[in-house]
C-alpha cells in the first residue's frame, strides 16, 4: 500500500471532502461517498503452462450505485491494490454522474504483470477471476470494462465465462467486448477521441485556436494513441510521446502518429520510432532534430498542452514547478496529486480534470450496454456522433459551472456530479 500523497484513496478522500464542502454537500450523501458499498478481495489460483500453480490477488470495489449499476474497468498491473481500486471506483462514481449516464462507480483488477504470462495463462487467470466476480456482477448490478492492460479479448473471455456460469447469454454483463460478440463499434477509440472533443470544446471556450498548438503525451496505449490521432487530425502538433520504456521528442512535430504506432507495434516501444514516411529508425533522429526523453520528462517539455495518459501520480509536488505547458488534459485517472494541483492553479495552468477528459470510454460503454439490452446495433458513425455531442455538452456544463462560481475546472466538474448524485440535475 502506498503512503500519504502517493496513496490515491487518501487523495480521493481529500478531494471528496474539499469539493463537497465547496458544493455544500453533507449528510447522508457525503457519508455514503466516503466509503465503498462493497469490496471483493480474493486470492485467485491458476495452473501455469509448466504445471506449477501461481496465486494472484484480485479486487473489485463497488463504490456507489445511487444512479445505477456499478460501472468501471478492470486493470491488470503489478501496482493494483485495494486503495488504488477504491480511488478509481470513487472517480467512476463522479464521472458517470458528471456525464449523466445511469451508472454508479466500480473498479477492480488483478495485481499481476500480464506480460509475464502466456496468452493461455492470461485466459485461465481471467476466467478464474470471473468465477470470483460472478456472484457480484451482472447487467443490472455491476458491469466491468477494460482498463490498463485489459482489452476486448479479455472482456470477451469474461462474458463467455459468465454465460457458462449463469447458463444464458448476458452480453451486457461487461462492456468493451469485441465487435461481433456484443461489443460496440467505436468503443476502442472512445476515450481518446472523447478527450479530443473535450479539449477542442474547452479551447473554444477560451478563444484559443487549436491549429498548431504543441502537445506532449505520456502513455501511448489505448487512450494516448487514439487521442494523438485525433489531435493530429484537428491540426495540433504532437511533438512528444512516451510509454513505460521511454519516449521521443521532435520539436518540429511528429510526422505521422499512425507510423509511430506501427513502429511501436513492430519494435515493442516508442523510443527509436523516428519516422520519415514509413521508415522508422534511429538513423532519422538527428536529421529530424529528435531527442530521446524519459517517460516522465515528457511532461516538462516546453509545449502548450501536456497529457498524462498513463497512470496515477504523474504530476506531483516534485515536478509541478517544471511544467511549462498552459493546459493539462488529464486522460489518465488521478494523474495529479493535490499538492501539484494547487501549484498548477497558482501558476495559472488550467487542468481539464480526469472525470471529464476521459469520460468518453464509459459513455460508449453505456452505449454498448444500451445496444445489448435493446438488441440493437449502432453504426460507428452514430456512436461517434453521439460521443461528440455528449462530450461537448459535458464540457460546456463544466466550463459554465466554473465561470459561475469562480471555480477550477475540477471543482466545477465535481459540483455538476454532486448535483446529479443528490437528484438536483
Ligand atoms: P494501456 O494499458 O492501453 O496503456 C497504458 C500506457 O501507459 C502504455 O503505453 C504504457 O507503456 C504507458 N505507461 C505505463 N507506465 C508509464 C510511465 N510510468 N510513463 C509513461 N508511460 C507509461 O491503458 P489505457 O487504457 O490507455 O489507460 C491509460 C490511462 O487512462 C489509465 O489511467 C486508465 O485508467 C485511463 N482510462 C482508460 C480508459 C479506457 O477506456 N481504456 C478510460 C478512462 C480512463
Amino acid at each position: 500500500m502506498k503512503d500519504g500523497a502517493a496513496n490515491p484513496w487518501i487523495r480521493a478522500l481529500a478531494q471528496l471532502e474539499e469539493s463537497a464542502a465547496r458544493a455544500g454537500i453533507s449528510g447522508a450523501l457525503l457519508e455514503r461517498l466516503r466509503s465503498p458499498d462493497r469490496v471483493v478481495d480474493e486470492s485467485i489460483e491458476i495452473k501455469k503452462d509448466d504445471g506449477s500453480t501461481a496465486a494472484f490477488r484480485g479486487y473489485r470495489v463497488q463504490h456507489n450505485n445511487i444512479l445505477g449499476a456499478y460501472k468501471g474497468g478492470l486493470r491488470y498491473h503489478p501496482n493494483v491494490d485495494l486503495d488504488e481500486a477504491k480511488a478509481l471506483a470513487f472517480w467512476m462514481t463522479m464521472k458517470t454522474a458528471l456525464i449523466g449516464v445511469p451508472f454508479g462507480g466500480g473498479k477492480g483488477g488483478i495485481a499481476v504483470n500480464p506480460k509475464t504470462l502466456s496468452e493461455a495463462e492470461l485466459e485461465r487467470l481471467t476466467r478464474a477471476f470471473t468465477r470470483v466476480l460472478a456472484p457480484h456482477i451482472g447487467p443490472e448490478v455491476d458491469v466491468p470494462a477494460p482498463d490498463v492492460n485489459t482489452n476486448a479479448k479479455i472482456m470477451g473471455w469474461i462474458e463467455n465465462e459468465y454465460a457458462q456460469i449463469v447458463g444464458r447469454d448476458e452480453p451486457a454483463v461487461v462492456t468493451g467486448k469485441p465487435v461481433g460478440r456484443g461489443g460496440s463499434e467505436g468503443r476502442t477509440e472512445a476515450t481518446g477521441f472523447g478527450g479530443a472533443h473535450v479539449l477542442l470544446k474547452f479551447l473554444e471556450s477560451r478563444g484559443v485556436n487549436p491549429r498548431g498548438l504543441t502537445v506532449a503525451i505520456q502513455g501511448f496505449g489505448n487512450v494516448g494513441s487514439y487521442l494523438a490521432l485525433a489531435l493530429e487530425k484537428a491540426g495540433m502538433k504532437v511533438v512528444a510521446l512516451s510509454d513505460s520504456k521511454g519516449g521521443l521528442y521532435i520539436q518540429s512535430g511528429i510526422e505521422s502518429i499512425e507510423e509511430v504506432e506501427r513502429c511501436k507495434e513492430a519494435t515493442g516501444k516508442i523510443a527509436g520510432c523516428y519516422c520519415v514516411g514509413s521508415v522508422c529508425d534511429l538513423s532519422n533522429k538527428e536529421a529530424m532534430g529528435g531527442k530521446e526523453v524519459s517517460p516522465s520528462e515528457v511532461l516538462s517539455l516546453p509545449v502548450d498542452i501536456i497529457v498524462p495518459a498513463a497512470l496515477e501520480n504523474a504530476i506531483t509536488a516534485e515536478n509541478a514547478a517544471a511544467i511549462g505547458a498552459r493546459y493539462v488534459l488529464e486522460m489518465a485517472n488521478g494523474p495529479t496529486t493535490a499538492e501539484a494541483d494547487a501549484l498548477l492553479e497558482a501558476r495559472g495552468i488550467e487542468v481539464i480534470p480526469d472525470i471529464l477528459a476521459n469520460a468518453g470510454g464509459v459513455l460508449v460503454s453505456y452505449f454498448e450496454w444500451e445496444q445489448n439490452r435493446r438488441g440493437e446495433i449502432w453504426t460507428k458513425d452514430v456512436v461517434r456522433a453521439r460521443l461528440k455531442e455528449r462530450m461537448e455538452r459535458a464540457t460546456e456544463e463544466v466550463v459554465h459551472e466554473a465561470s459561475l462560481g469562480g471555480l477550477s475546472l475540477r471543482d466545477a466538474a465535481y459540483a455538476v456530479a454532486f448535483k446529479r448524485l443528490s437528484g438536483g440535475a
